[in-house]
């Protein structure tokens, strides 16, 4: 990789840093209650073995198979996230890789996932995402069928439900403030529902032109791509 790129990438990322830590600043909050997770689906995997020379551990793949790719050749450190739709017929590939799946969209998939872990014998995590925006594109729960899913957590034994993920709408970040606003007041309302060990600790919500507001709204994981990567890709 160039070194000019190479500088370019640790720039970004002191400077997505900074502005974490700004965001966790003014919401009051602790700077280690979020995770970044570097969404490197528009990058080589070059450029992401250099974000992980950087310290950046936790990286993101919308794609089952392009996260299928980049982990065959990412070094063993790394924390792969699905954060896409993930099709049952690629559970079984997919379920060894990851360290979590942000996308889980009908309690269907859940109970694929519930099946393959036991299969697999391991345990894994993942959030439920939501389509709090309302906007008939996005994929996810309905806010209004998330109390009927409740019943269908508690029969599993090797998924643990911890939180809720959302995609806001791709407008400036303020109009993206009450998408944040109201998943989180869904799990704050879904979490007294639920029993160890699932508990709804996590908010995956914030992307590159509105993760301020997300955390200033709670987000515990917020999912960064072309912030992280603007002028530093070959
Ligand atoms: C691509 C993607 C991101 C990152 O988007 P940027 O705007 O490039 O930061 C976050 N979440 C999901 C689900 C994505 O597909």
């Amino acid at each position: 990789m160039l070194e000019s790129s190479r500088e370019r990438l640790r720039q970004n990322l002191d400077r997505v840093n900074e502005r974490l830590a700004e965001a966790c600043r003014r919401a009051g909050r602790d700077r280690y209650e979020v995770t970044c997770v570097a969404v490197t689906k528009l990058v080589s995997e070059e450029i992401a073995k250099t974000l992980v020379e950087l310290g950046v551990h936790d990286l993101g793949e919308n794609r089952p198979q392009e996260l299928w790719r980049k982990a065959a050749q990412s070094p063993k450190n790394v924390r792969w996230h699905l954060i896409g739709h993930l099709q049952r017929n690629k559970i079984e590939r997919t379920l060894p890789l990851v360290e979590r799946i942000h996308s889980v969209d009908s309690v269907r998939l859940l109970e694929a996932i519930e099946m393959e872990a036991t299969k697999q014998n391991r345990q894994i995590a993942v959030f439920l995402e939501v389509n709090a925006s309302g906007e008939t594109s996005k994929q996810g729960f309905d806010p209004s069928e998330l109390s009927a899913v409740v019943p269908a957590i508690a029969s599993l034994t090797h998924v643990r439900v911890e939180g809720l993920m959302t995609m806001a709408p791709l407008q400036d970040a303020e109009t993206c403030r009450p998408t944040f606003a109201k998943l989180r007041g869904l799990r704050d309302e879904l979490a007294p529902q639920l029993r160890a060990p699932h508990r709804l600790e996590h908010l995956s919500m914030g992307m590159s032109n509105d993760f301020e507001v997300a955390v200033e709204e709670g987000a515990t994981f917020v999912r960064l791509g072309s912030v992280l990567f603007e002028g530093a890709r070959e």
